[in-house]
């Protein structure tokens, strides 16, 4: 590889050729680099050839001249094999997210690629260190996570794993930042940065509802009237429950009870209420135009059949107005993440604005709060539910940071 190799026009190839893996090679070929797009199957390759054509009209359409996208998708070559990887610089991984997947890929990748290749991969969730010992490069190993449309979204989140050489990472910063992205540099932890802070405020949403506090009208327009970009339940309808629920288990096994899952989510994947896949989840959706219609009347049931529900002990400290506490979570975990130094705390609102599109980031909301606020209703939120011997609130023990700030007396965070 260049030793400029950030900046310099790259040998790229992107292994899968699915969701995440054209958009990434578009990413890559919109900048100016040779790509290799590889899937397992003929099938699975005339689909990334589709994907590709899709993400291409929606580009002309944006803009792009007929003769750019022309050059732009020359610089993508499809592939079954990996008979032209030993000429590759960087490799990114896009495949399924099994360890079994990611095992052969990265045991084959480590065969066909010269020795100075980085293989990055694009997982959610799998550790990154445990795919690097697939390879005899554990140097040259590094999670790439972009979000999805990966040609549109500014974030790429840049996770060494245990023996990821400093090279490595820059190499990867720098290619990222030459795509136009933000990079940022994050510890590897479950979920890392993003979706690890993103994954308390969606729980959030469903305690919300379960516990009586708002419809789901009621919670997504709390939150897109503060700062979202889209409220959270007509998300999970977007990306589905049964994804929804096992990255929020997922992040229950790793990080105990304060991501413990609200039981409407397993609900609504026993009953198949998967949102927009199955034609209906929080909301109704519209078989002709498959647009939303109002919630889903099969919801009201499932929460009714949960014990408890509607019998939300702490209201007076908790509400969907002006500044609403579904946040709360999210700004707690912020300074869990702080205190692990899992990023630089300067990259945290512009991730979060980057990656899921807030129009404020959680360290800026907590200021705007007050840390002394922010505290007290985490307190009396948490002692309540102490008081109820209930594990869920556990969502609301502050954190020691956050305490350490409002002791000090600051107002400010960075
Ligand atoms: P997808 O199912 O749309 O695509 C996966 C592709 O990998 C398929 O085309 C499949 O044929 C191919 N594949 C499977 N085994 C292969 C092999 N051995 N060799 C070559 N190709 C193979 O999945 P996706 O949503 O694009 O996700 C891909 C990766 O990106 C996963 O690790 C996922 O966790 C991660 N990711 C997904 C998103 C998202 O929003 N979808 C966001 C960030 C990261």
């Amino acid at each position: 590889m260049d030793s400029n190799s950030g900046l310099a026009k790259q040998k790229i190839a992107v292994v899968g050729a699915g969701t995440m893996g054209s958009s990434i090679a578009v990413a890559f070929a919109g900048a100016g680099h040779q790509v290799l797009l590889k899937d397992a199957d003929q099938a699975a390759l005339d689909r990334g050839a589709a994907n590709l054509d899709r993400i291409f009209a929606q580009k002309r359409k944006r803009g792009l001249s007929e003769q750019d996208a022309q050059i732009e998708r020359d610089n993508i070559s499809l592939v079954l094999d990996y008979a032209d990887f030993a000429s590759v610089d960087f490799v990114v991984e896009a495949a399924f997210e099994t360890l079994e997947v990611k095992q052969k890929i990265f045991q084959e990748l480590d065969e066909c690629c010269h020795l100075d290749a980085v293989l990055a991969t694009n997982t959610s969730s799998l550790p990154i260190s445990r795919i690097a010992s697939f390879t005899r490069r554990q140097d040259k190993v590094v999670g790439m996570h972009f979000f999805n449309p990966a040609h549109v979204m500014r974030l790429v989140e840049v996770i060494p794993g245990l023996d990821t050489s400093h090279e490595t990472v820059r190499a990867t910063l720098d290619l990222a930042s030459g795509l136009g992205k933000l990079a940022v540099r994050v510890e590897e932890c479950a979920s890392f940065l993003v979706n690890r802070l993103l994954g308390r405020y969606m729980n959030e949403s469903l305690w919300a509802l379960q516990d009586g506090l708002g419809s789901v009208e009621e919670i997504d327009k709390a939150a897109c009237d503060f700062l979202m970009p889209m409220g959270p339940l007509a998300l999970r309808d977007m990306n589905g429950a049964d994804i929804g629920l096992s990255v929020a288990t997922y992040n229950f096994k790793e990080y105990g009870d304060r991501y413990m899952v609200p039981e409407i989510l397993s609900l609504m994947v026993r009953e198949n209420l998967l949102g927009q896949k199955t034609m209906g989840g929080f909301y109704a959706y519209d078989p002709e135009t498959r647009k939303r219609n109002g919630e889903n009347p099969a919801l009201k049931p499932l929460l009714r059949s949960i014990p408890g529900h509607d019998e939300w002990t702490i209201h007076s400290s908790y509400n969907l107005d002006k500044a609403p506490d579904l946040f709360l979570p999210m700004i707690n975990e912020t300074f869990l993440i702080m205190q692990e130094r899992i990023c630089k705390p300067e990259d945290i609102d512009s991730a979060m604005t980057a990656g899921i599109g807030m129009r404020e980031g959680p360290l800026a909301l907590a200021c705007k709060i007050g840390l002394k606020e922010v505290l007290r209703k985490l307190e009396s939120a948490f002692e309540a539910g102490l008081g109820a011997g209930d594990k869920r609130y556990e969502r609301f023990r502050p954190a020691p940071l956050l305490k350490r700030f409002v002791w000090a007396g600051r107002t400010y965070i960075l």
